[in-house]
């Protein structure tokens, strides 16, 4: 059966058993907190260990021997900047470690380029007549509240099933010097999963813009989220970038929100050593150090790279079978209809 192919009266019918059963599910009362991105009790219990596990004076000394008590240590511990850079594939040294949000990273950073500028930048970005963002639409919400907050002007880039549809990307970046950013989930996007191809991740590497101070505000927000053995793979931007000689044009973003504690977890930049030292300065007035306390219970409960693997399969296993329920009920219930994909 097809919704198209059915007279008006056999709709009717239809929508009156519909709305049967959809007021037999409203009379169970249920209160179910169907919020995206909120991992459930069984799985913040994974990770119950770490609350514990830096619970003495001694356990706050870092491996070079640093007292995380106290004040210092500005862009993150080096055990932290090392786990962060096997999780990202990249070096320590384009690696920063903040505070407990990578969204607050990402508004943080483009609230400096507001207020500063950026590496390449002729003036402040506020300076500018108007200053635009491409969001590849559908995307994450809140990457279009921090464009909505600071007045940045939104132009939508459909997305493809390889991620945001490159000819438009390329046409638009390339003529409006206007146009400073990109928002960018490469791996299993919001919402419909889709993680960008080879093709995609070069293309916006070599992008030429009419900015000179164009970036991609890449939210690898799932870079190790993979519900099955072989995950989707994404190619290394930052290196992409610096091969096509375009390596301050990205910015990277991750966090161990939907890893441990989401809003307690920590949360990452990379980029090439000159945006960090730029971003460093301006930081340095911000703050005098991030939650070291905090870095070193995410090190010393994983310990490795590996660590994190294993962990992230528990996650999965909680996952997988929910993903799968409500697939198979999508499939077996709207499949046929010709109104969904
Ligand atoms: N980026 C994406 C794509 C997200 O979906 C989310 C949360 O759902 C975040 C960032 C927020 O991450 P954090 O908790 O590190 O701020």
């Amino acid at each position: 059966m097809k919704y198209t192919e059915l007279s008006a009266e056999q709709l009717l019918a239809e929508k009156e058993k519909l709305q049967a059963e959809y007021d037999g599910y409203a009379a169970m009362g249920l209160k179910l907190d169907m919020s995206r991105g909120k991992p459930d009790t069984a799985q913040l219990d994974i990770s119950r260990e770490i609350l514990g596990i830096v619970a003495t004076p001694e356990d706050c000394i870092s491996e070079d021997g640093f007292d995380c008590r106290n004040y210092g240590i500005l862009d993150g511990l080096p055990e932290a900047k090392r786990l962060f850079a096997d999780m990202l594939e990249l070096p320590e040294e384009n690696i920063i470690v903040l505070g407990n949000s990578s969204l607050n990273v990402m508004y943080d950073t483009v609230a400096r380029a507001m207020l500063y500028g950026v590496v390449g930048s002729e003036r402040p970005w506020c300076r500018e007549d108007k200053v635009k963002f491409l969001c590849p639409a559908p995307g994450y919400d809140r990457h279009f509240a921090i464009c909505e907050s600071l007045g940045i002007e939104m132009i939508t880039v459909p997305m493809t099933p390889e991620g945001p549809d490159m000819d438009v990307v390329e046409a638009l970046a390339g003529a409006d010097p206007l146009i400073k950013g990109i928002w960018c989930v490469p791996k299993y996007s919001n919402p419909e999963g889709i993680t960008y191809s080879d093709d995609t991740v070069r293309r916006l590497a070599a992008l030429k813009c009419a900015a000179p101070d164009f970036r991609i505000f890449w939210d690898n927000a799932y870079v190790i989220h993979d519900l099955y053995e072989e995950g989707d793979k994404l190619l290394n931007i930052v290196d992409e970038a610096q091969a096509a000689g375009n390596g301050d044009i990205v910015y990277v973003f991750a966090s161990t929100s939907k890893v441990t504690f989401p809003g307690s977890g920590v949360a990452v930049m990379a980029a090439s050593m000159r945006n960090l030292e730029g971003i460093r300065k301006i930081m340095a007035a911000q703050t005098i150090g991030c939650d070291k306390i905090n870095m070193l219970r995410h090190v010393k409960y994983f310990r490795d790279i590996e660590g994190v693997r294993a962990h992230m399969k528990r996650h999965a296993d909680l996952i997988r079978p929910k993903f799968e329920v409500v697939l198979d009920a999508f499939r077996s219930e709207l499949s046929d209809l010709g109104i969904a994909e």
